[in-house]
């Protein structure tokens, strides 16, 4: 066996013995309420599909049509022949909906954040980061070398004090999700525009949870607190409450002209294939004519927290519907999620070093076509497992 290849046997080892060991299983169905496993049906509390569009017959009918008009592949990048025409719809759709100049779609919302990061700041800019930011963008800011200030999640006055303490002829960028999505809390935007107007910031944010979810028709944080300002620049996914695939980045027409020009994620990758971007474009245009979706959504997450809440679970201070249940040790987690599978209910155990070590959690997501049934299982399951297991 090679070096490296001994090197990979002891860190599995050494991460199975952790209890940290992550692998992969098949899921051979569609993305719904219920998914299929191993020949296993189960209840479905982990996926991002908020709204169940991953299989809405109007977003598989217009994947179809594209590829009978266009084929299943885009054949180049966006700026040598990949430009499937269906971009330019989708990406109008999307500055309408965001109530800005522009947008412009990448292949994911993790390849927009390097690519869009890496464009707009470099080693001389300073980045306010919340600790509890999407790896993605940990790992933009890291890539473009920027000097890198970590504030405590949602920690203004530290924020404050970091940005006091910039040597002038430095920028600066505040970078956070909109949607914290291990938290499932919602990042206090009003403060982050004082703070970047009183110091001469920008605000990088993004949207991947809160599209589709936050705000009227699902526009995302800024218009969940009625927020209009020119120092945010937002991005958001087409892979979470819109049901498909992509990313995307909506501002002014400057700004997306730069990345057009300058984000290498954009440019060094093969276009979308055509049935994604047509899935996209439905799937907007859906929320818009559809708002009860989001309502029902809403409705679900109120009736989960509050009886969740009312076990005395820690929900980490979630006001979303990503809802977490901190357990604390990773084992107990893991313990606790293959119990609820048992049950028939997958909700996946989150582990370091995706959440800090000692905040080892159950996350459960909801979608808005889930029954109050479906939910009422899933209630009563986590009083009965989490008093076995003593974590109640
Ligand atoms: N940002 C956040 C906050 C996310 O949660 C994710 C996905 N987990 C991404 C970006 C990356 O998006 P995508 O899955 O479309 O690559």
């Amino acid at each position: 066996m090679s070096s490296w290849e001994s090197q990979f046997q002891e860190e599995s080892e050494r991460l199975q013995a952790q209890g940290l060991l992550r692998t992969l299983f098949a899921v051979d169905s569609e993305q719904d309420t219920t998914i299929t496993i191993s020949g296993k049906r189960l209840l479905s509390f982990c996926s991002n599909n908020y709204l169940g569009l991953a299989n809405h017959p109007l977003l598989k009918q217009a994947a179809i049509s594209a590829i009978e008009k266009f084929g299943v592949g885009a054949g180049a990048s966006r700026l040598v022949s990949g430009n499937c025409s269906l971009y330019e719809t989708l990406e109008n759709e999307i500055a309408t909906f965001k109530g800005v100049e522009k947008a412009l779609v990448f292949n994911s919302g993790y390849t927009a954040n390097v690519g869009i990061l890496n464009a707009l700041i470099g080693e001389d800019d300073w980045v306010y980061f919340d600790r509890l930011n999407h790896a993605s963008l940990f790992d933009g800011v890291k890539m473009a070398g920027s000097r890198l200030r970590v504030y405590r999640h949602k920690d203004m006055d530290q924020l404050k004090k970091l940005l006091s303490e910039r040597p002038s002829l430095h920028r600066a960028m505040i970078v956070t999700d909109g949607v914290f999505s291990m938290d499932g809390d919602i990042a206090a935007l009003p403060d982050l525009v004082l703070l970047a107007n009183q110091y001469d910031a920008i605000i990088y944010l993004d949207d991947a949870h809160a599209t589709g979810v936050l705000g009227e028709n699902g526009k995302g944080t800024r218009a969940h607190f009625d927020l209009q300002s020119d120092r945010i620049i937002e991005m958001g996914t087409f892979s979470k409450a819109l049901g498909g695939f992509g990313g995307f980045v909506a501002g002014s027409e400057r700004l997306i002209s730069y990345l057009m020009n300058k984000a290498k994620s954009l440019i060094y990758t093969t276009a979308l294939p055509p049935s994604v971007i047509a899935t996209a474009i439905a799937a907007i245009q859906l929320i818009q004519k559809e708002p009860s979706r989001i309502m029902r959504l809403w409705d679900n997450t109120a009736t989960l927290r509050e009886a969740i809440i009312a076990m005395g679970y820690d929900t980490c201070g979630s006001e979303t519907p990503i809802i977490p249940i901190l357990i604390g040790e990773a084992d107990v987690a893991m313990a606790f999620s293959k119990r609820l599978i048992a049950c028939g209910i997958y909700v996946p155990a989150i582990r370091p070093p995706t959440v800090p070590k000692g905040k080892s959690r159950l996350r459960i997501t909801l979608m808005a076509t889930h029954t109050k049934e479906q939910i009422a299982l899933l209630t009563s399951s986590l009083k009965e497992i989490g008093s076995d297991l003593g974590v109640l």
